[in-house]
Order: C-alpha cells, then sequence, then structure tokens
C-alpha cells in the first residue's frame, strides 16, 4: 500500500510515523511474549489533532487501526493484525492538571498508571485504580479495558473514576468531553461508550479522572483459613468491621500461594505454605490510630471464632508490599510454570466459587491426570482469576477453554470479570450476552465506524 504510506509520510514529521527496519519488535509483542507479524506503520501522535488527522486518512483509505498503550492486555486486543496500522499513545503523556480542590486529574491517554498514581501521591491525593501491570499500562488502556484490579471492592472499575473524557471518532471527529464534575444529566452519557469497548468505537486522547485524599495509614493483613466457608465468613466480617475502610479482599487457594512462594524470584512466605485458603486484606483510612486497632480486633476476633488458622499483620511499608507482591506476582507465576496453560478471568456469585473451582479441577483432570487449576482473585468482586496448567505435549487450549466457559456458564458466571474480550475470547462471547445484546454493540459499531477501522474483529465481527 505505497500510496497510503506516502500519504503518511506526507501528513506527519518523521519520528511520528515508523516504518519497515523502523517498528521495534514491542509494537507487535503482548503480554504473550510471541511477536506477531509487523504492522503496516506505525503511528506515535503527539496531540489530539494528530490522531484525528489520522484517523480521517485511515477512514479516507479504508485501512484499520489497532490502538495501543503500554501492551499488557491479555486478550488479544491490541496486537496488529495483517494491514493493520498501530496508533502508539506512547508520547501522549502529559499529565495537565492536579486539581486537589476539585477531586480530579487531567491526564492524556498515554500516562502510564503509576506516573499518574504518584505524581497526585505528591499533593497528598491518590488514584485508587491498581494492579499488577501499573508500570506500563496507561491511562487510555485502562479506562478503554474498563480495568478493575485490587481496590474495586472500595472505589468500584475504571468506569466508576472516570468524569469525562476527550475521545476521537473513527472519522477523525473530536469529541471533548473532559468535565471536571460528577452530575451531568444533559443527554446521552457519551463517555460510557469508549470506556471498556477495546478501542472499537473511537481513540481516548484525555480523561478526568477522581482523586481521593491518600490515606494516611494503610494496613495488610494475611490470612491462613481451612474452608472456603471461612473465606466467606471472612469477608462477611471484615465488611460489617472494617465497614467503608475495607480496600482489598483478595483470595489464594493453595496452589497460587504455595507455588507462587516456592517459584518466583523475590518473593516470600509470611505464613506456612500448608493451609488450603489464604486471604490478603487491605484496609486504610485517616485514623491512624483506629485503622490499626480495627483490623487487630477483627483478626483477634476472627482467630478466637476459628474462621482464621493463622494471621500476620504488616508491620512496615515494606513488609506490606512483600505481602501484595504475592497476589501480584500471578504473571510470573504463569511464566515460572511453562507455558502450557490458559488463562481465565470469570465472575460468578462469592457463594458459588468453591463449587466452581472443584468443577473446574475435576474436569481438567478428566482430560489430563496431571492436569490442575490455580484459582485466586478478587473475590469480594465476585471475580476469580484461574489458571489452568496441564503438560505441554499436547495443546489443549481449545478444549480447556470450551471445558472452563462451559462450566462458567453452567454457574451463570461471567466469562470476563476484568480483562475484556479481545479477539482471544470472542468465540466465547455469546456464553455471557444475549444475540440482542451482541447485534445492539453492532449497530453502535456501525453507526459509529461505518468503515470498520477501529479495531476491526475485536469483542465480534460486525
Ligand atoms: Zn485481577
Amino acid at each position: 500500500m505505497p500510496s497510503f504510506l506516502d500519504d503518511l509520510s506526507a501528513a506527519f514529521d518523521a519520528t511520528t510515523v515508523l516504518t519497515g527496519a523502523g517498528i521495534e519488535p514491542r509494537y507487535h509483542t503482548d503480554m504473550a511474549g510471541v511477536p506477531v507479524a509487523p504492522p503496516l506503520a506505525v503511528v506515535r501522535p503527539r496531540a489530539t489533532e494528530d490522531v484525528s488527522k489520522l484517523l480521517k486518512l485511515c477512514h479516507a483509505a479504508r485501512v484499520p487501526v489497532t490502538t495501543q498503550g503500554g501492551m499488557t492486555g491479555l486478550v488479544r486486543a491490541t496486537l496488529p493484525q495483517a494491514g493493520e496500522i498501530v496508533l502508539s499513545t506512547e508520547r501522549m503523556n502529559a499529565i495537565e492538571e492536579v486539581d486537589t480542590g476539585g477531586g480530579v486529574v487531567i491526564a492524556q491517554t498515554g500516562v502510564p498508571l503509576q506516573r499518574l498514581q504518584e505524581r497526585v501521591g505528591q499533593d497528598g491525593f491518590m488514584f485508587p485504580l491498581d494492579l499488577g501491570a501499573r508500570g506500563s499500562c496507561t491511562i487510555g488502556g485502562n479506562i478503554s479495558t474498563n480495568a478493575g484490579g485490587n481496590r474495586v471492592i472500595r472505589y468500584g472499575m475504571t468506569r466508576d473514576l472516570v468524569l469525562g473524557l476527550e475521545a476521537v471518532l473513527a472519522d477523525g471527529t473530536v469529541l471533548r468531553g473532559v468535565r471536571k464534575y460528577i452530575k451531568n444529566n444533559t443527554g446521552i452519557d457519551l463517555k460510557q461508550l469508549f470506556v471498556g469497548t477495546e478501542g472499537t468505537l473511537g481513540v481516548i486522547t484525555r480523561a478526568a479522572l477522581r482523586i481521593f485524599p491518600a490515606p494516611a495509614e494503610q494496613q495488610v493483613a494475611l490470612c491462613a483459613l481451612a474452608s472456603f466457608d471461612e473465606v466467606r465468613a471472612l469477608l462477611d466480617l471484615a465488611r460489617t468491621r472494617l465497614g467503608g475502610d475495607l480496600t482489598a479482599f483478595e483470595v489464594m487457594w493453595n496452589e497460587y500461594y504455595r507455588l507462587t512462594t516456592e517459584l518466583v524470584k523475590g518473593v516470600a512466605a509470611p505464613l506456612p505454605a500448608n493451609h488450603p485458603f489464604y486471604v490478603l486484606i487491605e484496609s486504610s483510612g485517616s485514623d491512624a490510630g483506629r485503622i490499626r486497632d480495627d483490623m487487630e480486633k477483627m483478626l483477634a476476633g476472627a482467630l478466637e471464632d476459628g474462621i482464621i488458622l493463622d494471621a500476620t499483620i504488616a508491620s512496615s511499608g515494606a513488609a506490606a508490599a512483600a505481602i501484595w507482591k504475592i497476589r501480584d506476582s500471578s504473571v510470573e507465576l504463569g511464566r515460572a510454570l511453562g507455558p502450557a496453560g490458559v488463562g481465565f478471568d470469570v465472575s460468578l456469585a462469592i457463594d458459588r466459587m468453591e463449587a466452581f473451582a472443584k468443577a473446574v479441577n475435576d474436569g481438567l483432570k478428566k482430560l489430563d491426570k496431571d492436569a490442575y487449576a490455580i484459582v485466586f482473585g478478587h473475590a469480594g468482586d465476585g471475580n476469580l482469576h484461574v489458571n489452568a496448567k496441564y503438560p505441554p505435549t499436547v495443546d489443549r487450549t481449545e478444549e480447556v477453554s470450551k471445558l472452563v466457559y462451559g462450566i462458567t456458564g453452567d454457574f451463570s458466571g461471567s466469562i470476563s470479570a476484568e480483562h475484556g474480550i479481545g479477539l482471544l475470547k470472542r468465540p466465547y462471547l455469546e456464553l455471557s450476552r444475549t444475540a440482542e445484546e451482541i447485534e445492539t454493540m453492532r449497530t453502535l459499531k456501525r453507526a459509529l465506524d461505518p468503515h470498520g477501522i477501529l479495531n476491526p474483529g475485536r469483542i465480534f465481527t460486525v
């Protein structure tokens, strides 16, 4: 397509458009680590106007575009397909305004999550979204995947943190919706079109996001439990006793805790690894004395009532980080265990979780006696991550996917809690959404992107 590449080169300076040998492998490699064929070109806009100019050209020439942030997605939504242009947001990375009085930060789409967290931290504030990929994932990626992560139990998903968005439509039209207030009942809330839709309806360029005063105190505890009934009892107790101070409640089945503390470098085991379940509890708030007291009293009560077998409260920031590191090392654990496995991110009611995990394990054993599931996740949000592992002699990706998604359907769960659909889960979308819902998604896609140039084929086909 030489004439289109000529048009691109004429429209932008040489640092903005990369082609041929100028395209580094990171633009066509994702978390799976296996590069695909390079894209037609990589375009790295500096501003919203560049994004608009690029999409106008692509719209006219019917050239498909995939938008990339930190490339930490897990569903193959941003790996370029044949003939696609990569729109990299890496140079749109300014934090434009921190408004502590209004509790708002305005950031460009390519700002890495951790940099935003640190910047608002300098002013005594926190941006509550947090996940293992914080160092590389970007604000635009977080919004377009409606990222969840570790503090959803208290602050909600990314959707709940977005006040306003600026986005560019497929034909280059710019929707300027960066507004700094929560209340705004003036018709269709257009920003929601771009939250969680994986770049299929528009390209996010800037966002106004909610920030909160940083808590003066944070307590992190790790508990060992004998059964999943006790996990549920502990969640009830934590909700009752810690109330709005409860900021995370993460569960790990034995295999996850044992293997992570054994195999992942730099991860220690603060409690012995022979207990059936582990729970990480975090509480935070402004009254340091009360936060510490409440956590200690709650755990002492839980120990007395036999809900927990053992517990340790982090005595320093470093100790808290070490406990979080266990829970945050799922990707590293996957790598340490080798390639033969399939990852799942499902949601289901908490009272079905134990039976679900057992059904998955039993089903895997029927496929291969050496197969097993590593289960962990955000119990308080009804979200479990499952890594199904099996001997590498046969590729079982498809049968394992069918098995786990089938069981998820049997338990009335959702096939994607927080990772999205991308290309990877597209064949299974209909297990979680009705035919009418998917057709309505197609109607929106046709209206906003008539030539189908934005991330085509991700989530569903038109
Ligand atoms: Zn997660």
